[in-house]
């Protein structure tokens, strides 16, 4: 279903333009994100997705970004960090708290949505997508309701439910199970090291002598879908 370059999101042959939802997903996912678009509105809600697939290149930006400085290091609780201050290792560490190595992002897939419901913001305004929007008293706490209740029917669950020590629990983020699961199977480390090589990735030296363990923290260690998501 995957080929490399797809899976690193060095390809976009696998993903297509719907709207609505306005997004970039992969071809498969396409009809169930907009079946589920369609019962949202039903219900009351503007699903919108705030990023659907992203390319390999956009994060590897991201990443030199942070890696050289230009662009905010977080620590955990979101805090800046003085990026010349951190040793090679410290801030790899650092930007995989908040980023993706490009090619590792669930992103490139075309399988994964990070949505947000625009019928409780203000016309024009954009989602900060931090987890206090989406508990309690927060604008977007009904629709996460309504998704925890109703995502499944469609595909889609949380891979970023837990706190599983790699990436931190995203509310906004949902995966499309029947697409995702052949992705993650099919990205092993080795094909990660190829796309990195191939690519001008800044700090790769201290990179890819901890990728194994990198990937198994920050790809592996994800919720799985649960039983009750529909992945026909
Ligand atoms: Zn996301």
């Amino acid at each position: 279903m995957f080929d490399p370059l797809q899976l690193t999101g060095r390809s976009r042959d696998h993903v297509v333009s719907i709207d609505p939802p306005r997004a970039v997903v992969h071809r498969d996912t396409a009809a169930a994100l907009r079946a589920m678009h369609a019962a949202a509105r039903a219900d009351g809600f503007e699903l919108r997705v705030a990023s659907g697939f992203r390319d390999f290149d956009r994060q590897a930006a991201i990443w030199n970004a942070k890696w050289r400085g230009e662009r905010v290091l977080l620590d955990p609780v979101g805090v800046p960090l003085d990026a010349a201050a951190l040793s090679p290792h410290q801030r790899v560490d650092a930007i995989l708290d908040w980023s993706a190595l490009p090619g590792a992002s669930r992103h490139h897939w075309g399988s994964e949505v990070d949505l947000f419901d625009a019928a409780a913001l203000p016309e024009g305004a954009v989602p900060d997508l931090v987890p206090a929007e989406f508990t309690a008293g927060g604008p977007f706490a009904p629709l996460f309701a309504w998704l925890v209740e109703h995502a499944a029917t469609f595909g889609f669950f949380r891979p970023y439910a837990t706190d599983r020590g790699g990436v931190r629990p995203e509310p906004w983020h949902w995966s499309h199970a029947p697409v995702a699961a052949q992705a993650l199977a099919a990205l092993d480390a080795t094909l990660l090291a190829d796309a990195l090589r191939a690519a001008p990735i800044d700090g790769l030296e201290h990179v890819l002598p901890r990728l194994s363990a990198l990937h198994a923290r920050y790809v592996l260690a994800v919720d799985a879908p649960p039983a009750a998501v529909v992945v026909a």
